[in-house]
């Protein structure tokens, strides 16, 4: 029932408008999942969304391989990208060995069920879990519900350093490559506002981006939930909007 309004929370990715054929082609036919290499053993795979008043939303998440297995952090929007993306994966030799959703929007978590069914492992906190299930998502096959997980020791590291677009996001680190994965807690330097706050805790968002900050000053990549990816800058840009933004 809470579905509908817990994915409309971007509007950054919207195309420009346009009266030209093309651009309203565009904008009726989402465009297809799209996958390209950040660094060696990791995949930026980004994913679109028609959201009723949001236009086109496109959603970011990883996938990171070691010893020809692969890991998703977050899932597409849907069922059938998720399916294109194990597809995808397999077809380089790789297998799918888990997946870790950052929060319970559909945008990290819409292709949770397309995995339970084909017997990959899927993992969320518990608190991202109970809100699948309170709002009749597919809910992860795994759980945790500790501040920190280690997905797989030496590549992925979970942590929960407090809420801020939602009680549930996470973030995270990949030690090998300096990648901070921060889902949508933190925004593109293209975001001018703070997108979907209906489930966001505006006072602690800016304390919580402050502790990613300290704790992954060696930061090469980041990469927001939505929009383009970048470096450290990201952080101090979420703290800004979220000071900046009137409250209340
Ligand atoms: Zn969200
Ligand atoms: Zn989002």
């Amino acid at each position: 029932m809470l579905s509908a309004p817990s994915f409309a929370h971007e509007t950054e990715q919207q195309p420009a408008q346009s009266n030209t054929d093309a651009a309203q082609k565009r904008q009726q036919q989402p465009a297809e999942l799209t996958l390209s290499l950040l660094v060696p053993d990791v995949y930026l795979h980004q994913s679109y969304k028609q959201v009723s008043g949001f236009g086109l939303v496109e959603s970011n998440g990883l996938v990171v391989v070691q010893d020809k297995q692969a890991f998703i952090i977050d899932t597409p929007w849907a069922d059938s990208d998720t399916a294109k993306l194990v597809d995808w994966i397999t077809l380089q030799g790789l297998t799918v060995a888990a997946s870790i959703s950052t929060h319970s929007h559909q945008d990290h978590t819409g292709g949770i069920g397309y995995l339970n069914s084909q017997g990959i492992a899927t993992w969320v906190s518990d608190k991202t879990q109970n809100l699948l299930t309170a709002n009749k998502l597919s809910s992860a096959s795994h759980t945790f519900r500790t501040k920190q997980l280690t997905l797989q020791q030496q590549l992925i590291e979970v942590y929960d350093l407090g809420a801020g677009h939602t009680v549930d996001n996470l973030v995270v680190w990949l030690p090998n490559q300096q990648i901070l994965f921060g889902g949508c807690l933190i925004k593109s330097l293209n975001s001018r506002t703070l997108g979907y706050t209906g489930e966001a805790d505006v006072e602690q968002w800016p304390l919580t981006v402050a502790k990613v900050q300290a704790q992954f000053t060696q930061a090469k990549i980041v990469v927001p939930g939505h929009g383009k990816i970048g470096d450290s800058s990201l952080l101090s840009h979420t703290i800004d909007l979220l000071t900046q933004q009137p409250q209340g």
